[in-house]
């Protein structure tokens, strides 16, 4: 398939200060759209200016939350070129959920090219100073003018750009973490493996009752017996205990994430034990009365590592490391950072040009 390029009249002005580009606020001059429409398959990919999309009001995703979406960062290298990190998992993952949301698979491959197209089309948004990036947020939903429940037969697949800020202008700040153990985010047999709109709007309650108590995001336990730990917020979470790193296995209701993979691959490389288990809160709690619990940190593609300084569980308060970021977490943020723009040799081979 050929993807036709409509190039903007108007282009925007860019940012001029790229310490005040926030996340997500901005958006470049330009989209990709493509369709898909029963019988006809996947089609007329194309380039265009950026702007609103016209929907009919009976339109699927609006009633039912058929949508699935990604998010993944161009980042811009030393030497001025562009480059993706691991693109082809975000769209062998975007494939998991279409697979569960029962909106039609998509060539990952093709999806991967025309994303580098459109970073190109737009090259000039992608900011350079350290710590800022490209975001890339590819999603897909159901367009049907149909207030019947089933899945659609007609869906757009949208990819916009919005520079992004350093996620820790003033460094590598460590977040305090409520331990949620009334609502749930996700259930096994769920959606939560999947990015779906849906799982997020669960969420907001809870993220909401916890900025309310001064935490910045929730941890999620099981949907079950609200006992084995699942994800901070929006991203994946690792505990270093004794010296070794643990994660909580996937289990159907968790994120598996691309920024979590490759933290296990990178702390294998280094020779460091890494056990992806059941993991209960209990359990946390004892090894932070035991003075074991040495570190804690989230992953994800936004923050990429994020520390955690403080945990609340109910009445108890643990600290973990001081409240400092811990040298494992800084090392690994180090590494990955590095890779991503470009800095650390890249002996994984994870990172693509847009050129390639
Ligand atoms: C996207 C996401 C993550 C992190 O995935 P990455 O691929 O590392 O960005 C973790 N948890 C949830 C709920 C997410 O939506």
């Amino acid at each position: 398939m050929e993807i036709k390029i409509e190039l903007s009249k108007n282009l925007k002005a860019k940012p001029q200060d790229e310490s005040k580009l926030g996340f997500g606020k901005l958006f470049t001059d330009h989209m990709f759209l493509m369709n898909y429409d029963e019988g006809e398959g996947w089609h007329n990919p194309r380039i265009v200016p950026y702007g609103p999309i016209e929907l009919d009001p009976a339109a699927m995703c609006l009633h039912y939350g058929q949508e699935v979406f990604e998010g993944m960062k161009a980042y811009k290298t030393p030497n001025g070129d562009i480059q993706l990190f691991r693109p082809d998992k975000n769209m062998a993952r975007l494939n998991s959920s279409n697979e569960r949301l029962c909106i039609p698979e998509i060539d990952e491959e093709f999806a991967v090219k025309a994303i580098k197209k459109l970073v190109e089309v737009d090259k000039d948004w992608v900011p350079s100073r350290e710590g800022t990036s490209l975001y890339i947020r590819p999603f897909i939903f159901a367009v049907d003018a149909m207030l019947g429940v089933h899945a659609a037969k007609h869906l757009l697949f949208v990819v916009i750009l919005s520079p992004v800020g350093a996620y820790y202008p003033q460094g590598l700040n460590p977040v305090s973490i409520y331990v949620e153990d009334k609502y749930v985010r996700a259930v096994r047999g769920g959606t939560g493996y999947t990015k779906t709109a849906g799982n997020y709007a669960s969420s907001l309650k809870a993220q909401q009752e916890a900025e309310k108590k001064n935490y910045s995001q929730v941890l999620w336990l099981d949907g079950v017996e609200h006992k084995y730990i699942e994800e901070v917020g929006a991203m994946n979470v690792f505990f270093v205990i004794d010296g070794e790193v643990i994660t909580p296995s996937l289990d159907g209701a968790t994120l598996p994430g691309i920024t979590r993979m490759s933290s296990i691959e990178i702390l294998r490389s280094w020779g460091i034990k890494v056990t992806e288990r059941l993991l209960s809160i209990e359990e946390v709690a004892k090894a932070s009365d035991e003075g074991r619990l040495d570190e804690m940190f989230g992953t994800g593609t936004a923050a990429v590592i994020s520390p955690v300084g403080e945990l609340r569980w109910n009445d108890k308060v643990m600290k973990i490391n001081n409240g400092e970021i811990g040298e494992l977490s800084q090392r690994l943020y180090d590494t990955l950072t590095g890779i991503q723009c470009g800095k650390v040799e890249d002996t994984f081979g994870w990172t693509t040009s847009i050129n390639e």
